[in-house]
């Protein structure tokens, strides 16, 4: 059993003001593998003052200062990748090889990319030619940074990089499902030599140090990635104080395969949805198929999902491990027998477990076909291997189902007309729009529309969020 009880403050681990073990389970085999120490007011106390009594200092700091730590950072990362991967393998439950090629590589990718656009960031320019004003960017301030479990180290990466990037102090509260990873990255922040207070991290949950952290006078903003229900309490709680609140919320993404798709456009889609099983927010969960090619593209669909293997994560290959915790568990068991009664036809998976694992949070990858986008399936972010088949007749009934949602973060398209497929973007109401299974290159913005969030993470707008704007008059 791993003790991992202590707090990051002020450049060393602290024994946390009050005994609160938290256990941190293997969704594999629902045994607990760590303990880790829920944080009190004192602890977030503690973290916050740490960070606060070394902005003044660390926002000083040069550029040139900054991407050499950052580099050290990357160096750290590199030589214990491995470490982080089968981190986050034991605690959400991802197979370890997708843990090394997509969450601990994601990690990376991000401290890279960022190191290039801090490089070329201009913190301070002239307003124009004929101007005497001058604009500075500034660090914003103290961060209070909240991640989920889903992409643990994707996520913390999105957040701590650019925060340090411009200079502001932060406290990192991973989720208390998820802990490891978070931890493993603040002992490579120690090792890269960052001065004390600038990175702290306590753990706790949401009604503890989240909403001390959410509430609290020195906090100057929040940036939180999680679900729609927390953002709207922590928005509610930062209001008193006025913080910048940055959100990235949950998704319910469309996908939409007209008749002239590329031929394999259904089958990439389950592979889509399916994986991180299906724990991810912009996930592709509702598949809208046009019609004349409905009953072909259910088979495809139906047969590739039956070809996806289910898993413990400690076991190499191409498979879908267990979803992260019993209370997601049930929710999804909960969420499928829900999409029976309400009449959607099961092609595919269903409630029970997979053949051969009787131990572990493990469900089938399920498939509803005949869905109406009124259903609960098709309405409730389900996060779990569950897909919705939905059927559309014109390329205007594709674009409003998609858009009849209170979400708004990735969205998908698939057709072999490039004119079409330019026009159907554009009409989308969502932050990314995949066309034709591209992927986002490294440093382009990612965020959400309407529920799904207000802030955009990557790149420079990624550092953007961490910064104050100022006109300064009568520079020249
Ligand atoms: P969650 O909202 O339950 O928890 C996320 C984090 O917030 C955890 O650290 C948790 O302790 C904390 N938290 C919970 N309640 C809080 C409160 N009242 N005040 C302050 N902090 C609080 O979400 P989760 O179950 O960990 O993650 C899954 C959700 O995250 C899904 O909805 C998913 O779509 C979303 N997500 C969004 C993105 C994105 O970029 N838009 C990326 C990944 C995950």
């Amino acid at each position: 059993m791993l003790d991992r009880r202590n707090f990051y403050i002020n450049g060393k681990w602290v024994k946390p003001f009050k005994k609160n073990d938290f256990p941190v389970i293997n969704p594999s085999n629902e045994e607990a593998f760590a303990t880790i120490s829920l944080g009190s007011k004192e602890d977030t106390d503690a973290a916050i003052k740490a960070a606060k009594n070394s902005f003044n200092s660390w926002k000083e700091t040069s550029k040139a200062e900054r991407i050499k730590l950052l580099e050290k950072l990357l160096e750290n990362y590199k030589k214990r990748f491995d470490e982080m991967a089968e981190a986050m393998s034991l605690e959400m439950g991802s197979p370890i090889d997708y843990a090394i090629s997509t969450h601990a590589a994601s990690g990376q990718s991000h401290i890279e990319d960022f190191i290039i656009r801090l490089k070329e960031y201009k913190f301070e320019e002239h307003f124009d030619d004929k101007s005497n004003n001058y604009i500075a960017h500034e660090p914003i301030g103290v961060c209070g940074l909240i991640t989920p479990w889903n992409w643990p180290i994707n996520q913390i990466a999105l957040k701590v990089i650019p925060a340090l990037a411009t200079g502001c102090t932060m406290i990192l509260k991973p989720s208390e499902i998820s802990p490891i990873s978070g931890m493993l990255f603040a002992e490579m922040i120690d090792q890269a030599g960052f001065p004390p207070g600038i990175f702290n991290l306590v753990n706790g949950d949401g009604n503890g140090v989240g909403t001390q952290m959410s509430s609290h006078p020195d906090i100057d903003m929040i940036s939180f990635t999680g679900s729609t229900r927390a953002g709207k309490l922590i928005t509610k709680n930062a209001a008193d104080t006025i913080k910048r609140v940055c959100l990235e919320l949950g998704g319910k993404g469309g996908n939409i395969v007209f008749s002239d798709s590329y031929p394999n456009a259904v089958r990439d889609g389950i592979r889509n949805v399916m994986s991180n099983s299906g724990q991810s927010c912009d996930a592709p969960t509702r598949m809208l198929v046009e019609e004349t090619i409905y009953e072909r593209a259910v088979k495809e669909a139906v047969d590739e999902a039956r070809k996806i293997k289910v898993d413990i994560a400690s076991k190499k290959g191409d498979h879908i491990g267990p979803v992260v915790s019993k209370v997601q568990y049930d929710k999804i068991i909960k969420l499928i027998k829900d999409g029976i009664k309400e009449g959607a036809t099961l092609a595919a998976g269903g409630p029970e477990l997979p053949e051969g694992l009787n131990k572990g949070y493990f469900i089938k990858p399920t498939i509803f076909t005949h869905v109406t986008n009124n259903m609960q399936i098709a309405k409730k972010e389900i996060f779990g291997p569950v897909l919705s088949i939905i059927p559309f007749k014109t390329e205007d009934e594709a674009v409003k189902i998609t858009n009849d949602t209170e979400y708004g973060l990735g969205n998908y398209l698939q057709t072999e007309d490039k004119e079409k497929a330019k026009r159907v973007a554009k009409k989308l109401r969502s932050g990314v729009v995949y066309i034709n299974g591209n992927g986002a290159d490294s440093g382009t913005p990612f965020g959400g529309y309407r529920q799904s969030g207000n802030g955009r993470e990557g790149g420079t707008w990624g550092l953007e969020e961490y910064l104050e704007v100022k006109t300064i008059t009568g520079w020249k």
